[in-house]
């Protein structure tokens, strides 16, 4: 079979027979649409910007108040939290319904879109009041009865890629989402795990030609978190930038405004100065390689 991507797993065929919803229909073809009042996929890089976890009221209202007014669009963080151990201090604790109560308040206090991840599929109805972007973590990847549930809600997706995923597995389980006929699907590069063999420089490997091998291939909007990919906070500047340059269509970043004291992954998020000077080298480097704005409006 004539393979059109020499090196990589998808074939010609794959583009008509495996994800024909999730492929461009010809090379200038791209998804735009509209959430909440951020367009996806035209001349703005959406920014999403907040904890790791929704660890407490206080924090997600200040974190609201404060990303929102140096320029993010959504905000993010999760109630419900896939932690790699079982085991929780009472600093872990996942906040849950409540969580999504404080995500809610914030959301409203300080008009700010949020993002904010389900996990499990009876908590979809919960999750899908408050959230205008549901979040399917890396984990969820292809747990496709659960994919298919929370298309079924026709609110906007982001899914982010597996650690261990191809970009064909990727893509066939935004299929799955486009196949429901939920079109708002976003794709989400957040790190991708090495072989033991070859130890990465850090938890993660933030694969950035997966964003024009993406390109390449499907319309989907292709959003990068170098914060869970990095794992840490001295690099995450670099690699944002050099996702943008790259051709991502939005950034993912954990802010804290106490990193140090993150509840979850302390190691990754970076506080509110660093988030602002961040935001400006995003402008300046999407202006000079794509005339593109990350800045929208708002009526604060
Ligand atoms: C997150 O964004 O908080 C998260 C858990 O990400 P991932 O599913 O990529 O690990
Ligand atoms: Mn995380």
């Amino acid at each position: 079979m004539d393979n059109k991507f020499p090196g990589k797993d998808i074939t010609l065929e794959d583009l008509k027979t495996k994800f024909p919803l999730c492929a461009k229909k010809h090379k200038k073809h791209k998804s735009q649409f509209n959430i909440s009042g951020v367009s996806f996929g035209r001349n703005t890089i959406p920014i999403f910007a907040g904890p790791n976890m929704v660890e407490s009221r206080k924090l997600i209202l200040d974190v609201a108040k404060n990303v929102k007014k140096i320029g993010a669009h959504f905000l993010r963080g999760g109630a419900f939290k896939p932690l790699t151990f079982p085991y929780r201090s009472k600093k872990y604790n996942e906040t849950r319904e409540k969580g999504i109560e404080w995500l809610y308040e914030a959301k409203k206090k300080y008009n700010i879109p949020v993002i904010t991840e389900v996990m499990e599929e009876k908590f979809i109805p919960l999750v899908s009041e408050v959230a205008d972007i549901l979040q399917i973590g890396s984990r969820n990847m292809q747990n496709f009865p659960f994919l298919s549930a929370c298309a079924k809600t026709m609110k906007p997706i982001m899914l982010k890629r597996h650690y261990g995923a191809s970009l064909r597995d990727w893509l066939g389980a935004a299929e799955y989402i486009l196949y429901e006929g939920n079109k708002k699907v976003i794709l989400c590069e957040r790190g991708v795990s090495v072989p033991h063999t070859h130890r990465s420089t850090s938890r993660f490997l933030l694969d950035l030609q997966v964003i024009p091998a993406a390109q390449e291939i499907t319309h989907l909007p292709i959003v990068s978190d170098p914060s869970h990919a990095t794992f840490w906070r001295p690099w995450v500047r670099s690699m944002t930038l050099a996702s943008v340059a790259a051709g991502a269509d939005g950034i993912m970043l954990e802010v804290h405004p106490d990193p140090k004291n993150s509840a979850v992954d302390p190691l990754q998020p970076i506080d509110y100065k660093e988030f602002a000077s961040i935001i400006k080298n995003i402008n300046s480097i999407s202006k000079i390689i794509y005339k593109k704005k990350n800045f929208i409006n708002y009526l604060l």
